[in-house]
């Protein structure tokens, strides 16, 4: 699936498969999910994450308003506050979906500009934090290290996030 159809699909913006939202609109409006089921990518990044969201629902809505209120103006012969206060009611029903496609778009805006996470998959990225923690005697940014046994590969846990083997 495309980066547009994963939009168009509101699915993850990292693999485009996982759904972003855990439930119909009219069961939760911003319902989303914790992760992406399929590749494990966190959808609220950090805390007030989707304010960016909110000048999306502004760039969207307004153009749709303007049009809204010219149609309503044009087709009513109305006073103009009327007309604005017309276009209010109409437009309400258009604020869920908006809700829900601003997030979509600023998740996929984002994780363009800003892909840090998906530098994990890459097993150059987690070598190098590997060495780093190895060589501070620590593991600064939350990376656990443990072998396992039976397969004698090494277990990466990456901040809480799925397993990652390495050779
Ligand atoms: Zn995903």
């Amino acid at each position: 699936m495309s980066r547009l159809q994963g939009i168009l699909h509101q699915r993850c913006p990292r693999c485009q498969r996982g759904a972003i939202f855990r439930a119909p609109i009219w069961r939760g409006i911003l319902a989303l999910h914790e992760r992406c089921a399929v590749c494990g990518l966190r959808y609220h990044r950090e805390p007030g994450y989707f304010l960016g969201a909110m000048y999306i629902s502004y760039m969207l809505m307004l153009p749709a308003a303007i049009l809204l209120c010219l149609t309503i103006w044009y087709f009513s012969g109305w006073p103009f506050d009327i007309v604005v206060l017309a276009t209010f009611i109409a437009g309400l029903p258009l604020v869920p979906p908006v809700m829900r496609w601003a997030r979509v778009l600023w998740l996929y805006f984002d994780r363009t500009l800003d892909p840090d996470l998906a530098l994990l998959d890459t097993g150059a990225y987690l070598t190098a934090m590997i060495e780093i923690s190895s060589s501070l005697g620590h593991c600064p940014l939350g990376l656990g290290l443990r072998s396992s046994g039976a397969t004698g590969a090494t277990v990466v846990r990456v901040g809480g996030f799925a397993d990652r083997y390495l050779p």
